[in-house]
């Protein structure tokens, strides 16, 4: 099958979170099955020609936004799935993946993805109502006829729409399915109804069954509703987000397309991500041998003046510094926290006030605490390698990927049962020695209190821990089986597609 996999952000080339991971792997993961694999996205300034070998494809395309003509050029690099495991595909497997870039640079020449810290960029619908539309265009000019274009995310969701609607006579399309993925229903491209103009679209699209939303524009509602198939990236997300509590105001249109939506869950890739043989770390180590996780965790102490300890556990966090991401509850305990004998290193940015509240705990307890506000993608690795525990509370969780690269870090997840936090961290179980960490359900600081306290107590006993540890590094979740549940629906988008349903 000819697959386009559409995103705003891709590994290696621009990351703001988990999106990027996920369609940076999944190509590599569908060629591995043989499928036939093209990734697009937008050129960045980050996206820089040289390091990733990006060149000028010698073409260019011709986009309608509102009553003009905007000229983009297209550059192609690649992404090298060398790394992959050698498998009975191996003549695929040691194939590069062609990654097409929309070089608009009004558009996407600027210092951040989608906004600065203070806020959106305004002229976001813009950008990505242009994206998508040059997607389309891009296909026609390179003459990729994909079987389906798999859409991620609010920043796509405009694909689908235009499928269905000004390019639903065209015949380059006749076959092309859409799969959309929401990775998160909290971010849905909202705008006032007079960026209308900017779609070329009639009003007729603009109605409570279309792209409406209360008066707005709603960019993902319109990759929901038009897509042929909908997925999110984890089963419990899938049903979480048909209900009131965590439909972000769509469950509605969610409940009416459940039988066309699905939830498949995020693997992670272990080429980047395996103590094994992460270049990262200070010392390499696997559930056979774990020397080297102390290693790791005296060089992450030491580097910021903290005393390692084999009795003192370490509690991380790595993430965007988001309300979604269940701050308010750390910042409710943490000074009943810190008088136990922990340790707390926190990597993360974003709000402002998240900023401050953590530049203000790492003042109070700078012998107890390493507080680093940036994103830093060698720390990520050296503090996955170096902790003991990993904190996720969250208010909401599609997938979450940090307690999946934890996981075979050894690192133990502690996660509200939510979302695909729900799905993958089974409880630690210290009778029968089952289960890979610790969940809780209420949203409430107490929850979290408690079970951050069972998990100091289970960690003072070595070779309880040393179980528990054992159990989460044998974990496998490599990107192969979901990329299976995509390529089934992939096949399923297209029946649906071809026989007109
Ligand atoms: P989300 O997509 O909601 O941000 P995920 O858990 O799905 O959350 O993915 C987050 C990804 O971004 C992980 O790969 C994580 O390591 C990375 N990440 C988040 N914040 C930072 C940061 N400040 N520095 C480095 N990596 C980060």
């Amino acid at each position: 099958m000819k697959i386009l996999i559409a995103s705003p952000e891709i590994v290696p080339f621009a990351k703001t979170g988990g999106l990027a991971d996920v369609t940076g792997a999944l190509p590599k993961a569908l060629q591995r099955l043989g499928e036939d694999v093209t990734v697009i996205m937008p050129k960045y300034q980050i996206v820089e020609d040289k390091k990733n070998n990006l060149e000028y494809a010698g073409k260019k395309i011709h986009v309608p936004i509102s009553n003009r003509i905007e000229e983009a050029k297209i550059y192609k690099g690649y992404i090298n799935s060398h790394q992959s495991p050698v498998t009975s595909h191996q003549s695929v497997a040691n194939k590069k993946i062609p990654v097409y870039f929309i070089d608009k640079k009004e558009y996407y020449d600027r210092e951040y993805l989608y906004g600065t810290p203070q806020g959106d960029y305004p002229d976001n619908a813009e950008r990505f109502i242009y994206f998508a539309r040059a997607i389309i265009e891009t296909c026609k000019t390179i003459e990729l006829r994909p079987d389906v274009i798999h859409c991620n995310d609010w920043q796509t969701g405009m694909v689908p729409v235009y499928l269905k609607t000004l390019y639903k006579n065209d015949p380059f399309f006749k076959d092309t399915a859409t799969v959309f993925t929401v990775h998160n229903l909290g971010y849905q491209g909202l705008f006032w109804h007079l960026d209308m103009h900017l779609a070329n679209l009639g009003w007729d699209i603009f109605t409570p069954e279309g792209i409406e939303f209360y008066g707005k524009i709603n960019i993902l509602k319109g990759g929901l509703v038009f897509s042929d198939i909908v997925t999110t990236v984890s089963k419990t997300y899938s049903l979480e987000i048909q209900t009131e509590e965590y439909g972000h105001g769509l469950e509605g249109v969610l409940r009416k397309r459940k039988d066309d939506l699905y939830g498949v869950i995020n693997g992670i890739d272990y080429d980047d991500w395996n103590p094994l043989t992460d270049g990262y770390i200070k010392a390499k180590y696997s559930k056979e041998n774990l020397s080297g996780k102390w290693e790791c965790k005296k060089e992450l102490l030491k580097i910021y003046g903290l005393t390692p300890s084999k009795e003192i556990p370490v509690i991380a966090v790595i993430s965007r510094l988001a309300d979604q991401k269940g701050f308010d509850l750390i910042a409710d305990i943490i000074d009943d926290l810190m008088k136990f004998d922990v340790q707390f290193v926190l990597l993360g940015t974003g709000e402002e006030k998240y900023n401050t509240l953590f530049e203000d705990i790492g003042k109070r307890y700078p012998a107890k605490t390493v507080i680093k506000i940036g994103f830093d993608n060698t720390l990520a690795h050296k503090i996955e390698a170096g902790a003991d525990m990993f904190l996720m509370p969250s208010r909401y969780e599609p997938c979450g990927l940090n307690q999946l690269y934890s996981f075979k870090y050894g690192t133990i997840p502690i996660v509200r049962a939510t979302g695909g936090l729900n799905d993958t961290v089974e409880n630690y179980n210290p009778v029968k020695r089952t289960g890979n960490g610790f969940k809780f359900s209420e949203y409430s600081s107490n929850a979290l209190f408690s079970t951050i306290k069972k998990a100091i107590e289970i960690y003072r006993d070595f070779s309880l821990w040393n179980r528990l540890m054992i159990n989460a590094m044998s974990e496998d979740f490599s990107w192969d089986r979901s990329a299976k549940e995509y390529v089934e629906l992939y096949k399923k988008a297209r029946a649906k597609r071809v026989n007109g349903e």
